[in-house]
């Protein structure tokens, strides 16, 4: 048989396509070679009953209509809304920055126009902003970067923010207003049945075919198509030609606890204390009543799977290598986290991947 499609990885990016490619009558063969689909979305329900996300936590948030209702096809999504509590030692407060998170911290009361003046007291001038570091100073000072961001950067990335592209930091709002939501997106929520729910009916189609456990390189040879889509790390695809890319990854730790919660909020982020990231507690993200929790702490280290494509000029330039090379090729097409070295959320894969369809198939 020939395929019109190969797709390779079954995470958002690779299986938006094959709904896609499918529901305008195409045949597909989605793999991956992980036992399962889902990519690093994928979630599972646990001995206890228990929702598990094996790669960390995964919230959809997203401002695209087109998205949202193309998702919400195969998912309805529970209302829950995305809050972060961060532990600077002697008490928790809430990020992004805004009122309450103030507030706390310092022990007296804000309105907007004078949150705006202490900040301005407080904001660095900085001309040209060149990366995170320069991002946090000119919005809120020294302060406030030292508490929040210096240091759980560096565990996150290996590097200071002033390391990283301004967009990393750029991620992260300060709010002049009680908005305690770590996301202001109209839509957002968690799959009501979980992602990996989703995923099961994003791919049941008869037209789709799902292989797993399986490197695309051991059955390339095997395998008649018409088109490929990569949703891989780029650099693999070329066998490292011009060297590896850099990414990011985690050791996640998860641990079952004999209790019913185990911590206030479904993250609290750690910034200046231990060698973990953030600790999550997933019962709060599908509003699950049980005796039993379970938690993950994250590690973040530079070799293992990779998560995070690291957000650095010459990274970019690498990459462009690769893209040049990419670019020549005339029936394979990149798309997704990896296979465009960009740090992007789950509906941006989503939308990429529905704006490379409606380019090859229009
Ligand atoms: P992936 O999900 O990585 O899928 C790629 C797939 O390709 C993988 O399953 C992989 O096994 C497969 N593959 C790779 N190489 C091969 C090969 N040679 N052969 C076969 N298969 C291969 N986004 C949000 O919107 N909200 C969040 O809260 C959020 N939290 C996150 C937390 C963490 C810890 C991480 C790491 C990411 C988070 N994200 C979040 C980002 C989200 O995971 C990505 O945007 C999304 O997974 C990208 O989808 P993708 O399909 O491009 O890539
Ligand atoms: N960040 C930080 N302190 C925090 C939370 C985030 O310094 O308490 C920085 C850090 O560099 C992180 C980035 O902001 O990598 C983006 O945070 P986000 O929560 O979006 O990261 P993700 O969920 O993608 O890991």
């Amino acid at each position: 048989m020939i395929y019109d499609y190969l797709i390779v990885g079954a995470g958002f990016s690779g299986a938006t396509y094959a709904r896609m490619a499918t529901n305008r009558g195409k045949s597909v063969l989605i793999i991956d070679k992980r036992d399962h689909i889902g990519g690093n979305s994928y979630d599972f329900i646990n001995k206890e009953g228990l929702f598990v996300q094996k790669y960390g936590p995964h919230i959809f948030h997203t401002s695209s209509k087109i998205v949202w209702d193309f998702l919400s096809r195969y998912s309805k999504w529970n209302d829950y809304e995305h809050r972060v509590l961060v532990n600077l030692g002697n008490k928790e407060v809430y990020l992004p920055i805004n009122i309450e998170t103030m507030e706390k911290l310092y022990d007296r009361q804000f309105t907007p126009e004078n949150m705006k003046e202490f900040l301005n007291s407080k904001k660095i001038n900085i001309k040209n902003i060149e990366n995170s570091r320069d991002v946090v100073l000119s919005q809120v000072g020294k302060e406030l970067y030292n508490y929040f961001f210096k240091n759980y950067t560096k565990k996150q990335w290996g590097v200071y923010p002033e390391e990283l592209d301004a967009s990393v930091l750029q991620r992260i709002p300060v709010r002049f207003n009680r908005d305690t939501r770590y996301f202001e997106d109209k839509y957002q929520g968690i799959p009501i049945d979980g992602f990996t729910e989703l995923f099961e009916k994003l791919l049941d189609n008869k037209n789709i075919t799902v292989k797993l456990n399986t490197d695309y390189k051991d059955i390339i040879k095997e395998i008649n198509f018409k088109k490929m889509i990569f949703t891989g790390p780029i650099d693999s695809f070329f066998d490292f030609k011009y060297g590896k890319l850099p990414y990011r990854s985690i050791d996640f730790e998860f641990k079952e606890l004999n209790e019913e919660f185990f911590q206030s909020n479904s993250v609290i982020n750690y910034p200046n204390d231990y060698d973990y990231t953030r600790i999550t507690e997933f019962k709060h993200f599908y509003f699950q009543k049980n005796k039993q929790t379970i938690i993950c702490y994250e590690y973040p280290k530079s070799d293992g799977d990779p998560f995070y494509p690291i957000p650095r000029q010459e990274n970019r330039n690498l990459y462009l290598k690769y893209k040049r090379l990419a670019d020549n090729l005339d029936n394979v097409f990149f798309t997704g986290r990896l296979a465009e070295y960009k740090y992007i959320n789950m509906d941006k894969a989503v939308e990429n991947a529905l704006n490379l369809f409606h380019k090859l198939e229009s």
